[in-house]
């Protein structure tokens, strides 16, 4: 058993702290988040950047066979044009021409293709390019942000604790040590008041001679179930 009421003012200081550390992780985390999201996007780019080269590349050896069918195909018109070519020459130059037209066409086809996809990615990019730098601007902001409010909230939870040293300081060993030593061990709010005979922090039926125990005096006790303290706000138990 532990005189309740000097405790109040502490339990109350403690959810303070409790509520502003879950403030401080979840000010820093904002642009955690933000950070991870723009890595992403950033290798997204690359990908993107990456493919360009690759079809850029690809569009090159094209244009590259492509010239070189040109040049067979204008060398074969001439050698057509050879006076006393022989006829099974002839013939092989038409069935050759017939080929390099075939795979002209293919080459034209892949060319105007690739160029297409080289427009809509360098489009792409751009705008990619352009959305990051805007968020990477912004994150400088949300960074700049979140360090002053967390700083501002570090301050807070500080006065918080001076004010409970402070309080603290005016009770005896006997009279804290049971509410810190669960505070310590549960990392959470350990101190309920009830006025029904059952736990307000783990809703098991208090026994009777435990609540009647509660109701005579200022004092919390273990609830027999979860241990937290427990003290009575009930009316007059006969
Ligand atoms: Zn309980």
């Amino acid at each position: 058993m532990v005189k309740y009421e000097p405790l109040l003012e502490i339990a109350r200081l403690d959810s303070e702290t409790d509520d502003l550390l879950l403030q401080i992780s979840l000010e820093k985390e904002k642009p955690l988040k933000m950070q991870a999201d723009i890595t992403e996007e950033e290798n997204m780019l690359g990908k993107k950047r990456a493919l360009l080269k690759k079809i850029k590349l690809r569009n090159k050896a094209s244009e590259t066979s492509h010239t070189q069918i040109q040049d067979r195909i204008k060398h074969i018109h001439m050698n057509m044009k050879t006076p006393g070519l022989a006829p099974k020459a002839y013939v092989a130059y038409e069935s050759e021409l017939e080929n390099l037209e075939g795979e002209n066409k293919k080459v034209e086809e892949e060319i105007f293709s690739d160029m297409q996809k080289i427009e809509l990615l360098q489009k792409d990019i751009e705008k990619s390019a352009k959305v990051l730098e805007g968020r990477l601007k912004h994150l400088e902001e949300v960074k700049a942000r979140s360090k002053e409010a967390v700083t501002a909230l570090v301050k807070e939870k500080d006065n918080v604790l001076t004010a409970r040293m402070q309080l603290v300081s005016k009770l005896s060993a006997d009279e804290i040590a049971p509410y810190d030593r669960l505070r310590s061990s549960k990392k959470k709010k350990v101190l309920y008041a009830t006025d029904t005979p059952a736990c307000t922090a783990c809703g098991m039926a208090l026994p009777q001679s435990f609540v009647k125990q509660l109701a005579a005096g200022a004092e919390a006790d273990n609830c027999p179930t979860c241990g937290m303290l427990v003290y009575w706000t009930g009316g007059e138990i006969l």
